[in-house]
Order: structure tokens, then sequence, then C-alpha cells
């Protein structure tokens, strides 16, 4: 038994620490077994680990505190997104909700009016039994941000570009101006990954990930994390996780390195489908809006091209035939799956007015500019031929039901 465990964090020599994201989540922590020399680097599918002797751990002692496994795909994560370390937990809200337990009853959290609802619904849900309490502001109104900061909020979390509509804030202006109010930043990099988007570099103390999205991208697990910029932080979150035992399973962990292994190629050919399919809906009669930032005509369209380095393969378009259209079309597609979550290899489209958006008031949709036709795409790595036929076959049979 070799003494020194296969211990991927803090690690990096300075020629690591230089290579470039694509290799990181390609290569990062292989051939770590020095055991056997296994290029891949094992699962770690233990509860607890033998002590050395009395008093002396080898590193590890119990898989809720640490696992190695775990442990390397948070290394993975932190140095993707350029933070000081990363927690890695079983969902997506349970990373959100990690950094809600660093506040206080009297602190306050800044959140968009627009996000996830899940996330809507654990803010409100805390909210409402005293643990904190929470502003929903658009971030994009410079009046109502300005007149928020001025309570002084402890946190301020971000989430761009924005489910279903896509609308984009700018992280740097905003991180600027929350700082100033002695606010710490979050930001929901799920849309994108940090192979567009890396928010730390543009002012953010925290990066929340549902890792079921594009990290996994094979819509095979359920987890979260959170990378932080501070060591504090980690350091303070990590021991929270292992409190509370939220920590992510080792073999999600694991089954998540490994669809983070080709996050980068995935995404590129994603995008590249999503901003034909993109095209694609703006020159067809059926469909009233477009929402991709990849098009000039969006509203976030400038401040995406500035802080994304690339424009995802996330979108949204409104069917003029309202509610009718829409079923015609999620009934008509075959490529496409009627389905919610995104970021897969698969293409899925949603309804956001009858799945996602459902448990909002009918009122409130319509004010956050949900509509009855609207339909979000989630584009996949099919061919992209595939992709528009099913659409313009979907976009007949809304034209045939319309003119019967
Ligand atoms: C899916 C999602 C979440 C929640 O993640 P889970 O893994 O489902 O818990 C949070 N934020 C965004 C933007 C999401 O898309």
């Amino acid at each position: 038994m070799h003494e020194t465990p296969d211990k991927p964090r803090g690690a990096a020599t300075a020629a690591s620490k230089a290579r470039a994201p694509q290799t990181v989540a390609a290569t990062n922590g292989i051939v770590s077994n020095d055991v056997f020399g296994a290029v891949t680097p094992p699962l770690y599918l233990t509860s607890t680990f033998a002590f050395k002797d009395f008093e002396h751990s080898r590193g590890y002692d119990y898989s809720r505190a640490g696992n190695p496994s775990r442990d390397l795909l948070a290394d993975t994560l932190a140095r993707l997104e350029g933070g000081a370390g990363a927690v890695v937990v079983s969902s997506g809200m349970a990373a959100i909700d990690l950094v809600l337990s660093q506040l206080g009853r009297d602190d306050l959290v800044v959140a968009p009016h627009d996000c996830y609802g899940g996330t809507y619904r654990l803010l409100a849900a805390r909210r409402d039994r005293g643990h904190f309490d929470v502003a929903f502001v658009d971030q994009n109104d410079a009046e109502a941000l300005s007149a928020v900061l001025k309570r002084a909020p402890a946190l301020v979390l971000l989430e761009t570009p924005s489910n279903p509509l896509m609308r984009v804030v700018d992280i740097a202006a905003i991180a600027e101006r929350a700082k100033a109010a002695g606010a710490k930043v979050a930001v929901d990099n799920t849309f994108l990954s940090p192979a567009l988007q890396r928010p730390i570099s543009l002012g953010a103390d925290f990066v929340i990930h549902s890792t079921t999205k594009y990290l996994n991208g094979h819509s095979d697990v359920v987890g979260g994390a959170v990378i932080a910029a501070d060591k504090s932080d980690v350091e303070a979150l990590s021991a929270w996780a292992s409190t509370t035992g939220v920590t992510g399973a080792p073999f999600d962990a694991y089954l998540t390195l490994r669809g983070l292994r080709s996050l980068f190629p995935r995404i590129e050919r994603q995008q590249a489908n999503a901003g034909a399919v993109a095209d694609f809906l703006t020159r067809q009669q059926q469909v009233a809006a477009v929402h991709y930032p990849g098009l000039e005509t969006h509203s976030g369209h400038a401040v995406a091209a500035r802080q994304q380095s690339g424009f995802g393969a996330m979108l949204s378009f409104e069917l003029a035939g309202g509610l009718e259209a829409a079923r015609s079309f999620v009934e008509a597609v075959q490529v496409f799956t009627l389905a919610e979550s995104l970021g897969g290899v698969e293409s899925l489209v949603v309804h956001p007015a009858t799945m996602t958006h459902a448990s909002m008031a009918p009122e409130a949709r319509r004010h956050a500019g949900i509509g009855d036709g609207l339909l979000r795409l989630s584009i996949g790595l099919e061919a992209e031929a595939d992709l528009l036929n099913d659409i313009e076959t979907a976009l007949a049979a809304v034209s045939s039901r319309r003119q019967p």
C-alpha cells in the first residue's frame, strides 16, 4: 500500500497551472494512481478509509467529509472556473442552498426577478421561515438596483442568461456595484458552463452550478457545485456541506467528471447547432419572436458578446398561435423530446407555461414575459439538418392546424 493517497487538491505545478482549460477538462488527474498506472482516475467507492496508525489518517477518513473521486471533480471545476476551490454537492439546489447557508437572520439577498423557479421557491421558503430577507429585482433596471443596494445586502445572486427568455445582465458592472455596497456576489453559471463564461474573472465571489446540465452533459446524474474565489470561503462551505451531509456521492462525481472530459467540444458543437436553429426560426412566419443572445436583435447581445466566449446552446421562441400552436409543435416533433432539464447531448423542448413555470400565477407569467406560445429549446449534438427538418415539419403542423 502506498502511503500518499492520490490527493489531487492543491498539488498543481507551475506547468499544469498554465494549461489551457480544454486540456484541464480532458486530462486533470489522469495517471494519478501510482500503484497500477491507471490512466483513468479510479472511482473510490468507499464510505470509510483505514487509518495509517493510531491518531493518524492517510488524509481521508470518511466519505461524507472527503472522497478522492469527489475531490478530483471539485479540483477540476475550480481550475476551470479560476477559483480557489470547489465543493461538490448532491444537486444544483443544494449548491445554491450552501451559499445561502452563510447568511444570517438580518441579512438581505438580492435575486433576479426572473431566476430559476427552484431558486425562487428556495429563497421564498427560507425568507418565510425567517432565515434572511429577499428582494427580487430586475437587475437590468439601474434605478431598482441602486435602490436595493442602498439596503446593504449581504449577497447579490445573478443568473445570466436567464431562463427561459435568455435575458443577459452585465456581471462585471453589477459585481462592482454590489461589492461597493458590501455584498458578496454569486453567479449561477449553469446555462453556459466555464467553457463560455467565467464569472470569477468578472468579479464574482461564488460560481454556482447545476452539474446536472452541461458539466455532466449526458442527462444521467443530478448534481451541483459551488466554486469560490476565496480560500476561506471554500473552507467554510466545505465544512458546512460535511456538517449538513449534502456532499455529492463519489459515483456521481465519477460520472460527472467522465462527462466533463468532453465539455468543450460538446458545447462548441451544440452552440453551432443552436445558432443555426435560431437563425432558421427568425425566418419562419409562425414565429413571433426568437430569444437567443447570439442574434444581433437580442437586447443582451452586446453584453453577451463581451462577457461570454460564445452564445451557448439554449434559446426560446414565441409561436404567434399561442397555446394551441405550442401544443401542435410539441406533438409533431420527433428529434426533439418534450422534457424538462437542459445541457445534455440530446435536444429537448419545454413549454414553460405548462411545465417549468406552471407554478407561477398566469398574471406573474405574463409580467415575466412568458407567453402561452413560448417554447424553450436545449440544443444537442444531433446533425444540424435533422434538427432543422424536425422544426420545419413541426411548424408545418402548426400552420395546417391554424388554417383548417
Ligand atoms: C437546473 C437548474 C438549477 C437546479 O439544479 P438541480 O441540479 O436540478 O438541483 C439551478 N439553476 C439553474 C439555472 C438550473 O438550470
